[in-house]
């Protein structure tokens, strides 16, 4: 399968979960997940009418970024983000997904004022409470999004979440309806019903993450294959 039928494959499965949820398959986008895979390969998920590419590696995207990779399509950054590597991400990507402790927010904010720009991000919930993840514990989530809103050069769209390895089939939907709650309550109470992305869903459980709410997936091996760790 090309990446251009694997996209199409997609794409009517997340109608049919939308249509299933009773949601306007309109409203959801699709994010093609392309860390390891090269810029021909970005290039024919852009081709195909992907609706954003987002990347995990300051470096990898670095590299990628010039050999004009993306162009065509908006960039997003998905993975951990160093505070130290903020400089060559903001104002490089449309939306950064991953901004999960309120140090990484000083420093994105800091950095976008220095360019003149505002900066779109996500805040990332470790809905799962695993010491692997980052991101923002549920419990605290409300205070970080209440002491975000005075950062000047960010712009809090919504909300992203990993949650824990799924071991059985939909064992991911509770963590999904959490975030989702999450989303509604913060962009309500905090946010004056501004929020517009909840990102959430992957290669395996995207159709539950639609079911529960989610405005956004982000899939990698389902469009590109399976990526080969050394
Ligand atoms: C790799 C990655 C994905 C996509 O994972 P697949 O299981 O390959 O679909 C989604 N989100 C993040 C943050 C990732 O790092």
């Amino acid at each position: 399968m090309s990446i251009a039928e694997n996209i199409q494959n997609i794409r009517s499965r997340m109608a049919a979960a939308a249509e299933k949820a009773g949601r306007d398959p309109k409203e959801i986008l699709l994010v093609g997940a392309s860390k390891m895979n090269d810029a021909p390969a970005c290039r024919e998920a852009i081709a195909a009418g992907i609706d954003a590419l987002g990347e995990n590696r300051v470096q990898e995207m670095t590299a990628k970024l010039a050999e004009h990779a993306y162009d065509g399509a908006p960039l997003h950054f998905i993975g951990h983000l160093q505070r130290n590597k903020v400089r060559q991400v903001v104002g490089r990507v449309e939306l950064i997904h991953s901004a999960g402790s309120l140090e990484l927010l000083a420093g994105i904010d800091r950095q976008a004022e220095k360019f003149q720009t505002v900066q779109n991000v996500l805040l990332e919930v470790n809905i799962g409470g695993e010491e692997s993840k980052s991101g923002f514990a549920p419990e605290d989530l409300y205070a970080a999004a209440e002491q975000a809103r005075s950062l000047a050069h960010v712009r809090v769209q919504g909300l992203m979440a990993i949650p824990p390895v799924e071991r059985v089939p939909h064992g991911n939907l509770p963590f999904f309806a959490k975030v989702a709650e999450l989303y509604v309550d913060i962009g309500r109470n905090l946010y004056d019903n501004t929020f517009i992305h909840l990102s959430m869903g992957m290669s395996d459980d995207f159709e539950d993450a639609i079911a529960a709410g989610a405005t956004m997936v982000r899939v990698g091996s389902a469009i590109f294959g399976q990526r080969h760790y050394q």
